[in-house]
């Protein structure tokens, strides 16, 4: 079993060759190596009859496209490279790995591969020792449902200790996202309104004006539900809605967030309302008959002393307006109807592509009439060059052993629980034109609360 504590002195990423290597891993390991937190030889795996040449190269096309190269940083990178080449399956490839890690006593296996070979990997790392004293760090999504989660969690922990995995949700990465934490538990203005007595209604809303890009056939296997909402959604959800964390003892955050997962109420079909985009099953490795949604709108309650009675909204979807992801708190309106009719106040949290913490007031309007006007007070803005990238921050913190952002076994199984009964065709699928906000059927949910907020957005 590995010392909860003690860094990494290896990292390896299997997958080398695949698409969240190009887009994300390799810019986070130049970012890392720059900060001087990459100071481990680096082996990348994959089945491309590469040589380790063809791995530095592949790093650098990666980070001229989705970075930008910082010689020094990258000729750091590029000497802790390591590459091993072989099939999962092939216990040779293992064996290969095995030789590279050199004198590593404990390594970081990052799994940047489909899930469907997670297990496999997982059990050629224990034959071959290499899983001794280790780390193991898996991509998202974690299963398919309840079931396939439980069945992977039980295949991991026959060769790790829970607190050698760490399952990236990378939106806890997000330093955005860290703030409803922050904002909420360090200002003492916002307790006493934080709860069923004061806010009326939650929403999240992630839009992306954009289709699937060209993963099809993942998406296929995905849907909305499963690729967003299951694991981004609810983990907001979860910091938004948390009781406070204490600093008395390690693991008090993630805590109050698998509370908060627990305590929401499975979803019945008439909670949610799925849609797909026009075009959808033109798309390459789409089934001309697919049913899976590219957009979900859903309503949580959550069974808790805090929140009996407050709705909590989701949408969420592709081809929309706007890319932007938003949460909206918002208040109950005041007694003196007149003076402050229509909106009322709420907090806003944009999540990206910016964050933004801004509050909504009335005021009175100018003139000689008694009545309000609404304005927002900005509390912070930042652009996302302020943050670190999530990957770099999680893949630090995993070698750290720092387990914080990470989800655990029984939040993952509880988030599943919450979304299990309305996978798949268990409600129908409605078809919405690209560029709007989704079906018809969205707006009737939140057709109670005067509708869904729309952020703005590119
Ligand atoms: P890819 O399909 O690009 O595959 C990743 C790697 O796995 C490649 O090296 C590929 O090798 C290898 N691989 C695929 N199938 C097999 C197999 N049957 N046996 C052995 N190796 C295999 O996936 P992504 O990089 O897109 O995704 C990797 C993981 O990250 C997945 O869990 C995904 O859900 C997750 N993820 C991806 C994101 C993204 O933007 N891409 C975003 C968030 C999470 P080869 O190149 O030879 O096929």
């Amino acid at each position: 079993m590995s010392d909860a504590k003690a860094a990494s002195d290896a990292l390896v990423f299997f997958g080398a060759s695949g698409d969240l290597a190009f887009k994300k891993v390799f810019p986070a390991l130049q970012a890392m190596a720059r900060r001087g937190r990459l100071n481990v030889p680096v082996v990348g795996v994959a089945r491309s009859n590469w040589k380790l040449e063809q791995l530095r190269a592949r790093a650098r096309a990666s980070i001229e496209q989705h970075g930008t190269i910082d010689e020094a940083a990258f000729a750091k990178l590029s000497a802790a490279l390591r590459y091993v080449d072989g099939d999962y399956h092939d216990d040779a490839t293992y064996a290969a790995l095995r030789k590279e890690l050199g004198d590593a006593k404990r390594p970081l296996h990052y799994l940047a591969i489909p899930p469907s070979v997670f297990g496999v990997v997982v059990e050629g790392l224990a034959k071959s020792g290499c899983s001794n004293d280790a780390r193991v760090v898996l991509e998202k999504p974690f299963g398919r449902d309840l079931a396939s989660a439980r069945a992977l969690n039980a295949t991991l922990h026959g060769v790790f200790d829970e607190s050698a995995i760490f399952r990236i949700d990378h939106y806890l990465g997000k330093g955005s996202v860290e703030n409803l934490a922050i904002f909420r538990f360090a200002n003492t203005f916002l307790e006493p309104v934080w709860n069923r007595n004061y806010v009326d209604n939650v929403q999240i809303t992630m839009a992306e004006s954009f289709g699937v890009q060209g993963r099809g056939a993942f998406y296929e296997e995905a849907g909305a539900l499963r690729d967003v909402v299951q694991n981004h959604m609810l983990q907001v959800v979860s910091l938004l809605a948390m009781e406070p964390p204490t600093a008395s003892y390690h693991d008090s955050m993630r805590d109050e967030q698998v509370k908060v997962l627990r305590a929401l109420r499975p979803l019945r079909p008439e909670d949610v309302v799925r849609g797909q985009f026009s075009g959808y099953r033109s798309v390459a490795g789409v089934s001309p008959s697919s049913s899976v949604e590219t957009f979900a709108a859903l309503q949580l309650q959550l069974d808790s002393w805090r929140w009996d009675g407050v709705p909590f909204y989701i949408r969420a979807g592709k081809c929309l307006p706007v890319t932007s992801t938003e949460v909206l708190v918002t208040l109950k309106r005041p007694p003196v109807a007149q003076l402050a009719r229509s909106e009322a106040n709420y907090f806003r949290f944009r999540l990206s592509p910016d964050m933004t913490i801004a509050v909504g007031a009335r005021v009175k309007r100018p003139g000689e009439a008694m009545v309000s006007e609404a304005t927002e007070l900005e509390i912070v803005q930042q652009s996302r060059n302020d943050e670190l990238e999530p990957y770099e921050r999680l893949l630090a913190d995993a070698m750290a052993g720092e387990a914080m952002l990470f989800q655990r076994e029984d939040g993952v199984e509880a988030a599943w629980a919450v979304v299990d009964p309305v996978l798949g065709d268990a409600t129908p699928v409605h078809e919405y034109e690209p560029g709007t906000w989704g079906p018809d059927q969205a707006q009737q949910l939140t057709a109670a609360i005067g509708g869904w907020h729309a952020p703005e957005g590119r």
